[in-house]
């Protein structure tokens, strides 16, 4: 059973007797209605990399949007600066210590200041946000996409961890709420489109693309010895840099699985994954009768950003297009399991479900972390993580509390992995 059920193709619009032929689907039109009021978006996250490029489409919309809420851990002077140009509402800074360097008057007129994360799950709740974007990293995120999912608002979900962490018990909240919840990862963006060609019920098959990261064709054996700055080096996407390098060990494949598993519904054994080097074909859906409905489009975040809090009308917008008076190549492999043990544990997680996700996510922050801090090697990523899944009190249905306790236990157990 998919849990999301993507609007259905419009039928064509019936002819225009004035011209004599169908308007479908050559007109230009603006999904735009001139009398609506701008939709008051809450960008939690909005110093980050999906921040920043959600700003940018709400500045590209003519109005459409209007930033209601931008929200930070403690980048205080880029939230100052957006603040000045968006005048949001307004502005959360979570962390209490850099909240105190904002002096009287550092803000706009007109737009307020909260602090801390109890502060923000308000916020989000408030009725005069529409949209809210989840764009904080890790599992700080889910505190904040949780408050406005119990408050029914729609959710333009970056936050994957969210999902990985709690993906049964966020979903049903959404179905007890009426939440709607649209992807921004690329992948699922991308699927949430292609589902759009068939029932639920004629889904064969998921498959999530995968640049491969930057040693897609690097030695195995020189795997150990792989920096920091080599790993946030992404051939392909530019990215916060805890994302940039789960794309380069492929966790962030794995955690993909597990957000595709729970957003949509689908048995982990109907998802599969290729790597596909250009990352233009952005991920694919194959129905029973073998057809392939695949999205394409240049490497570029803003579209799924946009395309979340247009849906499910379309608009023009600032993401880069592709060139078709270029020659393109595509090209699609099958994930090398020895270099990337990683999507092997994504499988397995999104497969077993309860505690897995949380117990993988969590291991997997401190790890990268850990490699960040040349503590920890690349390989001991993926290895730290298996053997912390392996070994985690699995629990079918946790609660919240429970997934909070085991995410707690997973970070210390790979605390004490970095220091043996
Ligand atoms: P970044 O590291 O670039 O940005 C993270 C944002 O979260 C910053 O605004 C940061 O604030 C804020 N933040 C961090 N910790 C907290 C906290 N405890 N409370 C409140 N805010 C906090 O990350 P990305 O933009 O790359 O990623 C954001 C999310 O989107 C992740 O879950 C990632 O997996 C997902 N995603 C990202 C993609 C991308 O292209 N970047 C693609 C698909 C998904 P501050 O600046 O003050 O630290
Ligand atoms: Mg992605």
């Amino acid at each position: 059973m998919f849990a999301i059920h993507p609007a259905k193709p419009m039928p064509p619009t019936p002819s225009d007797p004035s011209r004599g032929v169908s308007r479908f689907p050559f007109t230009e039109h603006s999904a735009t209605d001139p009398q609506a009021r701008p939709l008051r978006v809450a960008v939690l996250g909005s110093t980050g990399s999906i921040g920043t490029s959600t700003l940018d489409v709400i500045e590209s919309s003519a109005g459409r949007f209007q930033a209601w809420l931008l929200a930070a851990h403690r980048s205080v002077e880029s939230l100052v600066a957006q603040a000045k140009r968006l005048k949001p509402a307004w502005v959360v800074v979570v962390d209490e210590q850099a909240a105190a360097q904002l002096g009287p008057g550092s803000l706009p007129p007109g737009t307020r200041l909260a602090v801390g994360a109890d502060a923000l799950e308000v916020l989000v709740q408030d009725p005069a946000a529409d949209r809210i974007v989840s764009a904080i990293v890790g599992a700080a995120g889910l505190r904040s996409t949780w408050a406005a999912v119990e408050a029914g608002k729609t959710v333009a979900l970056a936050n994957k961890e969210t999902l990985v962490m709690a993906g049964p018990l966020v979903m049903r909240l959404a179905a007890r709420t009426g939440a709607t919840i649209l992807p921004v990862d690329s992948e699922h963006s991308a699927i949430h489109q292609a589902l759009c060609s068939g029932r639920p019920e004629e889904v064969q098959r998921i498959v999530l693309t995968a640049s491969g990261g930057p040693f897609r064709t690097r030695a195995a054996e020189s795997f150990a010895d792989i920096t920091p700055a080599e790993a946030l080096r992404h051939p392909t996407w530019s990215m916060g840099p805890k994302i940039t390098v789960d794309s380069a060990t492929m966790m962030n494949k794995a955690l993909e699985l597990i957000e595709a598993r729970w957003l949509f519904g689908v048995p982990a054994d109907k998802l599969t994954v290729m790597v596909h080097p250009q990352s233009i074909v952005h991920s694919l859906v194959e129905f029973i009768d073998g057809s392939v409905i695949a999205q394409l489009s240049p490497p570029d975040m803003r579209l799924p950003i946009q395309y979340a809090l247009t849906y499910p009308t379309r608009t023009t917008g600032p993401a880069r297009r592709l060139d078709f008076s270029q020659t393109m190549t595509l090209e699609f492999e099958p994930p090398d399991a020895s270099r990337f043990p990683a999507v092997r544990l994504g499988h397995e997680a999104a497969a077993r479900g309860g505690t897995a996700g949380a117990v993988l996510n969590a291991a997997n922050e401190e790890a990268v972390a850990g490699f960040l801090a040349e503590r920890l090697r690349f390989t001991d990523i993926a290895d730290a993580c298996a053997k912390v899944l392996d070994e985690h009190p699995f629990e079918a249905e946790p609660t919240l509390e429970e997934i909070r306790r085991l995410d707690a236990w997973a970070r210390l157990e790979v605390t004490k992995w970095s220091v043996a």
